[in-house]
């Protein structure tokens, strides 16, 4: 089966639509359990939430560089995939009428606002928000994964935690051009090491 991740040279890593259309389409709509229904609602806000705030750290950054912008688009497809999960299984979208930087989710909206104020600050500051929401988002998809078993989901979760660890390679790799070496704010620094000692995935 096709990989519908497209990977930049840069780390970016976003959905081809077409290929993850035809991708989903080749996979069964399988019984939902409750707990995997929770995981997309969540998912869907939580991609959201990481776009949003790379949208709004590009306006303010985007003339210093170019990771904000390049992985909001990235960030953009992944919460389109897990909406189209929801539409695979009739669910209504949390996310349908929100604007940009508003979510149903108050945990979400507290993280959205403290990243945002944080990343306004200096660009070192926008680098490591950008870096913890990748940790976070790779906490979240990895406990999300133990409630999952319908190979359409997996193969969406599977494919943002690699996007996800690109993504993190991608900030730690811009944060040490700029001087600064990252150290881990949510993951421990085992997984952390391994990711970030480790190439861009393809
Ligand atoms: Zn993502
Ligand atoms: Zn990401």
């Amino acid at each position: 089966m096709g990989q519908p991740l497209v990977v930049d040279a840069n780390g970016a890593s976003g959905f081809d639509r077409v290929l993850l259309g035809s991708t989903l389409t080749a996979l069964p709509v399988e019984t939902l359990s409750a707990a995997e229904m929770a995981t997309l609602v969540f998912m869907r806000e939580e991609e959201k939430l990481a776009h949003d705030v790379y949208a709004q750290l590009d306006a303010r950054w985007g003339a210093n560089v170019r990771v904000f912008g390049n992985i909001a688009n990235s960030e953009a497809t992944h919460t389109e995939a897990v909406r189209q999960l929801l539409v695979r299984y009739g669910l209504p979208d949390p996310a349908s009428a929100l604007a940009t930087g508003v979510f149903q989710n108050t945990s979400l909206q507290l993280l959205y606002t403290q990243l945002v104020a944080s990343g306004t600050l200096s660009l070192t500051e926008a680098l490591r928000a950008g870096a913890a929401i990748e940790e976070i988002d790779m906490m979240d998809i990895n406990t999300a994964l133990l409630a999952v078993d319908n190979q359409d989901i997996r193969l969406v979760y599977e494919s943002l935690l690699k996007g996800s660890r690109n993504h993190l390679r991608s900030f730690v790799a811009t944060l040490l051009n700029h001087g600064v070496t990252y150290v881990p704010q949510y993951m421990n620094v085992v997984d952390y090491s391994a990711i970030v000692a480790t190439a861009i995935e393809r």
